[in-house]
């Protein structure tokens, strides 16, 4: 081995000996199944929430539709930045419909949720500005904020009183505050309360109000809008983010925001001027699933109906957790207790993952349930009795 690589060797171990050792797990996937040396188990960590990504019949559909004749070409790839030569139609198309589908100005459609987190927040923050941020938001924002040059105070989670005191306290010297949180956090499942960040921000005519709809986005609301639609505050977030990559079966990411935020990103976000632009052809199945995500309101009942069951029957045991969603952790303790819960999860047939720090705080490593629209009832009920 290169002595330069001495060290990374070194931290491998290190991850190894405290069970954190992260691989690529190799896995086939057969609908709601996934099927590992030869075992097949119900996939219990999938974003997929609403099965459409397993839908060979959407598939079929999509592939019939933009063969139809009349279409334009969709290349498998926009070979540019869409500030180049990278910005189809089917960007607009599809820019137009989530504008009109949120009832507001415009929307600005970004290569992944990683890109709209990292490169929006450093685009819209300056020395004046104030970044207060949720403990628990995701790493993507994280980053974002690192790339920031401005100031930033972690309030702790969903402590609502506490931010309240921090912009008391702080309002006056900044001419900005922009306000940072998920709807539905991707670890313990549990929901902001926008509407009451939507009466913080009101009363401060410096707040923003950046909102990360990632796990809610085709899950909450009739439209499936999110859960800014479930709360009736669309019109009131600056800065309303989702992502296809989850529920929405595609890959990529949006945010929907006046058409002057819009203008400002263009200009100034760098994870969207120096990246190449999403393939058309993607961007034509993002649209095809957007057109279709408002009727998909049986789907969604369903998954909450699931997600309720399993929430009550870890209460009925006794098992203490957060959740208010489809996602829903079992809270255990060390990484290594948690790795070895999944692994007897797994055996049983269930696919669940353990997730370790430094991707939740240390001391709470957990199991994540993940659940999607396509688990039976009688799937439920058996992974009820093996948990
Ligand atoms: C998954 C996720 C992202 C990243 O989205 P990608 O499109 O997968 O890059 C961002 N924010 C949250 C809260 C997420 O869960």
């Amino acid at each position: 081995m290169r002595e330069v690589y001495e060290s990374y060797a070194t931290g491998l171990g290190q991850l190894k000996a405290a069970d954190c050792l992260r691989v690529l797990p190799q896995a086939e996937h057969c609908g709601k199944w996934i099927v590992r040396h030869g075992q097949k188990m119900l996939n219990l960590s999938s974003n997929d929430y609403l099965g459409l990504a397993s839908s060979t019949e959407l598939y079929n559909e999509f592939m019939d539709s933009i063969h139809s004749a009349g279409m334009p070409p969709l290349p498998l790839s926009s070979s540019s930045s869409r500030l180049l030569t990278g910005n189809f139609e089917v960007y607009d198309m599809l820019e137009k419909t989530l504008a009109d589908m949120y009832g507001r100005e415009s929307a600005l459609v970004l290569s992944s949720g990683y890109h709209m987190n990292s490169g929006i927040l450093p685009a819209i923050s300056d020395r004046n500005t104030l970044i207060l941020a949720d403990k628990l938001v995701h790493a993507s924002i994280i980053d974002g904020i690192r790339l920031c040059e401005c100031r930033c105070i972690r309030y702790r989670h969903q402590d609502y009183s506490q931010l309240e005191n921090i912009i008391e306290k702080e309002a006056g010297s900044y001419k900005r505050i922009i306000i940072v949180t998920e709807s539905i956090f991707s670890m313990d499942g549990d929901l902001a309360q926008l509407q009451r960040l939507v009466d913080i921000k009101h009363r401060w005519p410096s707040i923003m109000l950046y909102v990360d709809e990632a796990h809610a986005v085709g899950v909450r609301g009739d439209k499936g809008l999110g859960l800014a639609e479930e709360s009736g505050c669309i019109q009131d977030i600056d800065l309303l983010c989702g992502t296809f990559g989850k529920a929405l079966a595609s890959a990529g990411a949006y945010v929907i925001c006046d058409r002057i935020i819009r203008e400002w990103l263009v200009n100034k976000m760098r994870t969207l001027i120096f990246t190449t632009a999403l393939p058309p052809l993607n961007v034509a199945w993002s649209l095809f699933i957007m057109r279709r995500i408002a009727d998909c309101g049986d789907l969604r009942n369903r998954l909450a109906r699931t997600s309720s069951s399993l929430r009550e029957a870890f209460a009925g045991l006794g098992i203490q957790m957060p959740s208010q969603s489809h996602i829903i952790p079992m809270i255990i303790g060390s990484g290594s207790d948690a790795a070895s819960k999944a692994e007897e999860m797994q055996k049983k047939g269930f696919y669940v993952l353990p997730i370790r720090p430094p991707t939740v705080p240390e001391g709470t490593s957990r199991l994540r349930f993940s659940l999607t629209a396509d688990i039976s009832d009688a799937d439920l009920q058996t992974l009820i009795e093996q948990i």
